[in-house]
């Protein structure tokens, strides 16, 4: 871990919408630290990762569904930093272009039924007690590594925002951000965009994490019916942003944040002159998943 990726560029993205409403929007290029190991799932798993190797652990084995970009990031961390893996996948076995390349990057994937799959720490415990090499990763890396993680975004920056947009799924990546504000002293708001239908939940974890709730506010109304949900009105504004940035977006996070970022910016939520950053926090293989949604568009 002596080999860290590179810090992800800020670049200003430039619409008509946002010259008539008076505001700058910059983008955080997560998704470009590293094609496979993208976005906030890196920052999740870096002190994951640092303490495995501290502990001289030889085997990660963590948690996922079939289309998981923790899955993923870690299948490709292990390989680069020297581990074995092992993908614990929620549901029946099947194939597709994600969990091809976590074994392509040598992830060995087990299959767990729904039910049995919730007690992590349980699955774990039984299949791997002979295994003294074994390390578990939860599902997103563990809560305050992978807050402290996330916090780092923040110290990177090249200058202050007034507002930072966010997508949010477990909520644990917009916590990571609150940390890092507190820890600059700056008066930045967070917008968590929730992406699935569980904003209440949200709203407890992220009082578990961090002390400056004033600092955030959540914005449940660009779930689109919930996680992986999408409609023809949000996959022809990622196919617009794409051609008019040349910036991908995945339905299922940073389509949905990008598209309450703009709305919310259509409805003057924002003041006049307020300079805006959104995370893109990767994800893109994702994509791979959608092919039928996005070639049904052309009919
Ligand atoms: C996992 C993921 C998120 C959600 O992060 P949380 O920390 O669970 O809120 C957001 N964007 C992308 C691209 C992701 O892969």
């Amino acid at each position: 871990m002596t080999d860290p990726l590179f810090d992800s560029p800020e670049e200003e993205i430039h619409f008509d919408l946002f010259n008539v409403k008076n505001v700058s929007v910059f983008i955080k290029r997560d998704d470009m630290i590293h094609p496979f190991i993208s976005g906030n799932k890196w920052r999740k798993l870096k002190y994951n990762l640092i303490e495995a190797q501290f502990i001289e652990k030889k085997h990660l084995v963590t948690f996922g569904g079939p289309y998981s970009n923790h899955l993923l990031a870690t299948a490709c961390a292990a390989a680069k930093f020297g581990f074995k893996s092992t993908g614990i996948v929620r549901g029946e076995p099947v194939e597709n272009q994600t969990l091809m390349i976590c074994k392509l990057f040598g992830m060995k994937l087990q299959f767990v039924k729904r039910t049995d799959y919730r007690d992590k720490q349980l699955i774990f415990n039984s299949r791997f007690a002979d295994d003294a090499d074994a390390y578990f990763i939860n599902e997103g890396g563990s809560g305050n590594d992978a807050i402290k993680g996330c916090s780092e975004l923040i110290s990177e920056l090249k200058q202050t925002y007034d507002h930072i947009v966010c997508a949010c799924g477990t909520g644990t990546t917009v916590a990571g951000l609150l940390q890092g504000i507190q820890l600059a002293q700056t008066y930045t708001m967070v917008h968590a965009i929730s992406v699935l239908k569980n904003a209440a939940e949200i709203e407890i974890g992220l009082e578990k994490f961090t002390k400056n709730l004033c600092q955030v506010r959540l914005h449940s109304e660009y779930n689109f019916g919930g996680y992986a949900k999408t409609n023809f009105q949000l996959l022809s504004f990622i196919k617009d942003f794409a051609v008019s940035t040349g910036i991908l977006l995945d339905p299922v996070y940073t389509g949905k944040m990008m598209f309450g970022l703009f709305d919310l910016i259509e409805k003057d939520y924002f003041l006049q002159g307020s300079k805006i950053l959104a995370i893109h926090t990767g994800g893109l293989m994702g994509l791979l998943g959608m092919s039928k949604e996005f070639n049904a568009m052309d009919n």
